[in-house]
């Protein structure tokens, strides 16, 4: 069973692409951001809880992201591998996925990064009109994506976990590219 993780500023792509993938070869895709927004919409405790933060463009607590993540994963019983899109976002949150990995006898296998300029991802982020679309809300994402999430870069780096995708070409071609690292690693 492999674990991906990707990795990237908002507006990178990294939905989409975990998305295409997931469906193609079967992965079970986890997207943190895809589950706050459910608990949101149905307006369940966690949706009340997590609320002021999405609206904001902060991080919601470790705590609270790696439990939901904990959840989603004990909660599949039969997958071929795992996506990770939108986790880890902060080095704790890395470190806790390998514990919480570690005790089903998994590793990331590979970090997917996604390099996109930010003018180029605000541009898309703008396009898309999600309800955090907004540029007060985009601009808190990437000052909390600059000061917690980027050095996640690092710490993978150091595994020699860390490939660094060019995300500014076509969906087509950034998927491709994935695929044919992916089958170089020989994960899939
Ligand atoms: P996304 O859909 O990945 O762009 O995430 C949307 C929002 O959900 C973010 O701006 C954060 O408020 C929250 N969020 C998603 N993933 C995480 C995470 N791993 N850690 C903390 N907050 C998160």
């Amino acid at each position: 069973m492999k674990v991906i993780v990707f990795l990237g500023p908002p507006g990178s792509g990294k939905g989409t692409q975990a998305q295409i993938l997931s469906e193609k070869y079967g992965f079970k895709h986890i997207a943190t951001g895809d589950i706050f927004r459910w608990h949101m919409e149905h307006n369940t405790e966690l949706g009340k809880k997590i609320g002021q933060y999405l609206e904001r463009g902060e991080l919601v607590p470790d705590e609270i992201t790696v439990r939901v993540v904990e959840d989603a994963i004990l909660r599949e019983k039969n997958p071929i591998g795992f996506i990770f899109d939108g986790f880890p976002r902060t080095l704790e949150q890395a470190r806790r996925l390998d514990e919480l990995l570690e005790k089903i006898g998994l590793r990331v296998d590979i970090v997917i990064y996604l390099k996109v300029s930010k003018d180029e991802a605000i541009r898309r982020l703008l396009a898309r009109g999600r309800h955090d679309d907004r540029p007060d809300t985009i601009a808190r994402r990437f000052d909390e994506y600059k000061s917690k999430t980027e050095p996640i870069k690092k710490y993978y780096e150091e595994r020699g976990l860390l490939v660094e995708i060019n995300g500014e070409q076509t969906i087509e071609q950034v998927h491709e590219s994935i695929v044919n690292t992916l089958k170089s690693w020989e994960i899939i």
